[in-house]
């Protein structure tokens, strides 16, 4: 049993249909979320006290990702989220391009919201 508590913030949410239908779409979705559990066992393995740079392949995954949402599925790519400061600093005249715009509101089809956030 996991008897974490399980935040909100931390839950990966069910990524949408169509990504389902796109080849690219699920390929890089098992390797983002695979990417968690491989870096975990490196970090088993390896014991403390040894660099195995776990934030690179949980970004880089995520990353991809997004900017194949951002560019090949643009039409979906969903409207800024009012909750999020990074949605809402963009539709307030942030100084983003739109193409990292389009890829951080990517993220948040497939990411946790605390992650999200981050990028
Ligand atoms: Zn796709
Ligand atoms: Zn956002």
């Amino acid at each position: 049993m996991d008897a974490r508590p399980t935040d909100p913030a931390e839950e990966w949410p069910l990524p949408p249909v169509w990504m389902f239908d796109c080849r690219v779409c699920v390929e890089l979705y098992k390797d983002m979320k695979r990417a968690p559990e491989v870096v975990d066992a490196a970090f088993a393995e390896g014991g403390p006290g040894v660099d195995h740079d776990p934030m690179d392949a949980i970004v880089s995954t995520q990353i991809r990702l997004s900017q194949h949402i951002a560019t090949r599925h643009t039409e979906e790519v969903p409207e800024a989220d009012s909750g999020c400061e990074r949605c809402v600093t963009d539709v307030t005249g942030g100084q983003m391009p739109r193409a990292l715009v389009l890829e951080h509101r990517a993220r948040h089809l497939f990411a946790p919201p605390s992650i999200v956030g981050l990028m």
